[in-house]
């Protein structure tokens, strides 16, 4: 399975950080965060609430521009490993320089030079979208959608929102949304993952986002999988994430099939892959064991996730090249 080409649309940079790679950089700089990983060196939550916590102090470790441009080439090296050719990565301007403009920028640059050389190396895309985290609070977001407008354009191409769905609403974020939208951003966001239908609803009403983020939990009203499947909104389903976080039991419970059935435009990606011990090659592995999904089933989605990528049309036209082979 690894061998198939493949486009991720839902991936954060920190959440793909290695434990090993946080562990050395936590060690280069004396800081005691032992307490996130377990006997084996692996990432260590119980919940949600905890992964969360596990998260933002796995990111602690990472302080510099320099430190943003080593994750950069260790994940793209990981992903391009699993097949991927074309990877949409969302990026956070909290952990890069606190929201301020002028240092987002230099960790944005820093990102992207270590993303061009792996793209010369490896033959994997990488893209940008700008992410606000929901927890934070419409405040802290405002100042996110600032960074994202000041940085739009081909690399930066979109916006959207993570982060715990069970606080606030999307209403809250509209005017986030709306500042990203008018610096031509392309919007996602996550819901339908901890919230039920309605926050599908909300985040596409309130927030006119063209993807969501796993979105998953819309199977629970049908109504909604039909409208969402006649405005062509895109699901960016995380099947592994759900698992590992106890949303489904096994990827045989996994809606995504269902979805994909009722004509709803889904994709796959790994969210935080080593927290859920998964990868774009084992996402297939589990989807070809557990829904009997073939090749040309995996070559439709990567088709149809290329299309649902935020990229201009001549990335996109070269990629598509890609996902011939
Ligand atoms: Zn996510």
């Amino acid at each position: 399975m690894s061998a198939l080409p493949k486009v991720e649309l839902h991936l954060h940079l920190e959440g793909a950080a290695p434990p090993s790679f946080i562990a050395g950089l936590a060690k280069e700089k004396n800081l005691d965060i032992s307490g996130i990983f377990d006997a084996r060196g692996q990432y260590r939550f119980t919940d949600f609430s905890h992964f969360l916590k596990v998260y933002e102090a796995a990111t602690s470790a990472l302080q510099t521009p320099e430190d943003y441009a080593r994750l950069t080439r260790t994940v793209l090296e990981e992903s391009a490993q699993s097949g991927v050719v074309y990877s949409e990565t969302f990026l956070s301007p909290d952990f890069c320089g606190g929201r301020e403009v002028g240092a987002w920028r230099e960790y944005l640059h820093a990102m992207r030079e270590a993303a061009d050389q792996a793209e010369r190396q490896m033959g994997i895309t990488l893209r940008g979208i700008v992410t606000c985290i929901r927890h934070f609070g419409p405040e802290k977001a405002r100042e996110t959608a600032l960074c994202a407008a000041e940085t739009a354009g081909d690399w930066i191409v979109g916006f959207g929102i993570a982060g715990d769905e069970r606080i606030g609403a999307p209403k809250d974020f509209r005017w986030a949304f709306d500042c990203a939208r008018e610096a031509g951003l392309r919007l996602t966001a996550h819901a339908g993952e901890w919230g039920g239908p309605d926050s599908v609803r909300a985040a596409v009403r309130d927030l006119g986002v063209e993807r969501i983020g796993h979105g998953v939990r819309a199977i629970e009203d049908l109504a909604l999988v039909d409208e969402l499947a006649e405005k062509g909104i895109v699901l960016e389903v995380c099947p592994g994430s759900n698992v590992a976080l106890g949303l489904y039991r096994s990827f045989r419970d996994h809606p995504i099939h269902e979805l994909d059935r009722r004509g709803v435009k889904v994709t796959v990606s790994t969210d935080d892959p080593p927290f859920f011990h998964t990868t774009m090659a084992r996402e297939y592995e589990e989807l070809h064991r557990a829904l009997d999904w073939d090749e040309g089933q995996f070559r439709r989605i990567a088709r149809q996730s290329l299309d649902a990528a935020f990229c201009d049309a001549d990335t996109r036209a070269r990629i598509g090249k890609l996902l011939e082979v």
